[in-house]
């Protein structure tokens, strides 16, 4: 499985995929911090969600990718029929969540590396890197244009 499901689900695919009500109802689902756990491999999504009915098994929500797109399944009643339900919502927008959590913290650590280097070896490796890309070095001309001009 090549494609990853990172690269196929997002919000807005998902609320397309599925319609409007079911993903308000995913999204209160997910808001309402009912999904347990949420585990990604590549092609797949494994999750599970607590009922909001008392008395009911926790349930078991796997989203996979396939040639035609994306497959669903989920233990609850519209989920068994391999529909899309509220469920399946839920845990693509923990798992959504979960990327961008682990995202902002892999910055926080180089935002923190970066102001621990001795300056000049910054610099050199920004030019390292605005040598390979033309879009880096005109962003960085800019940024030091608009820094020099706040000064
Ligand atoms: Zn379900």
């Amino acid at each position: 499985m090549e494609r990853g499901i990172a690269n196929i689900l997002h919000r807005d695919t998902i609320a397309v995929i599925v319609g409007s009500q079911t993903f308000e109802r995913g999204e209160a689902c997910f808001k309402a911090r009912r999904v347990e756990r949420v585990d990604a491999s590549p092609g797949e999504l494994k999750g599970v969600v607590r009922p909001s009915e008392q008395g009911r098994r926790p349930y078991t929500v796997r989203v996979w990718v396939r040639e035609e797109g994306v497959a669903y399944e989920c233990t609850c009643p519209i989920g068994v029929r391999l529909q899309f339900c509220k469920h399946t919502v839920a845990i693509a927008l923990a798992y959504l969540e979960k990327e961008r959590a682990e995202a902002e913290q892999g910055l926080a650590l180089l935002r923190q590396a970066l102001t621990t280097i001795p300056q000049p070896a910054l610099v050199e490796g920004l030019l390292v890197m605005a040598r390979r890309n033309m879009d880096w070095s005109t962003e960085l001309k800019r940024m030091c244009l608009e820094t020099l001009g706040s000064l």
